[in-house]
């Protein structure tokens, strides 16, 4: 069964991205941080349980597949605009941080698309912390989809400093 995850996969890029500037020197914990960043940040509520609804439903699943592709294109850009940036002085770092945050919704599309059993464990530890408070106490859409943005803005000006 399908699950949203509707924090920005480009969110979870920047902080993992923080992560890696933060330790310059120290790529593989950069990656393992970025990682435990994803779980931790996933707890917040970010307003998706009704997507999750409209998705079972089938009512919403173009709009969810298209919300999905533009996140992931978004994230996209911002990294190839990240590496024309300072951090390019320690892209190694930046690199594990950025893969250690988006890892684990990798690894859960991975398991939905392809039913990967050895997976199986991770999808559930994956959504205990993203369900953690928004299984009981989800926010509106909008005002989920309002935080991250509050999040993400300054993150992208601290990241991308340098860049234009
Ligand atoms: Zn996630």
């Amino acid at each position: 069964m399908m699950h949203p995850d509707f924090m920005f996969l480009v969110t979870h890029a920047a902080i993992g991205a923080l992560v890696g500037e933060l330790f310059p020197n120290h790529p593989y914990l950069a990656f393992v941080l970025g990682f435990c960043s994803h779980l931790l940040t996933d707890i917040i509520p970010h307003g998706d349980t009704k997507i999750y609804k409209g998705y079972i439903a089938g009512s919403k699943v173009k709009r969810a597949i298209a919300y999905v592709m533009l996140d992931g294109v978004i994230t996209v850009f911002f990294i190839l605009t990240l590496f024309n940036t300072h951090v390019y002085d320690h892209r190694f770092a930046v690199s594990m941080g950025v893969a250690g945050g988006v890892l684990p919704d990798l690894l859960v599309a991975m398991y939905e698309i392809f039913h990967v059993k050895a997976l199986k464990w991770f999808h559930k530890f994956h959504f205990f912390f993203h369900n953690m408070i928004s299984g009981k106490h989800d926010l509106p859409f909008p005002v989920g989809f309002a935080m991250q943005l509050l999040l993400l803005v300054p993150l992208l000006g601290r990241l991308l400093r340098g860049a234009f």
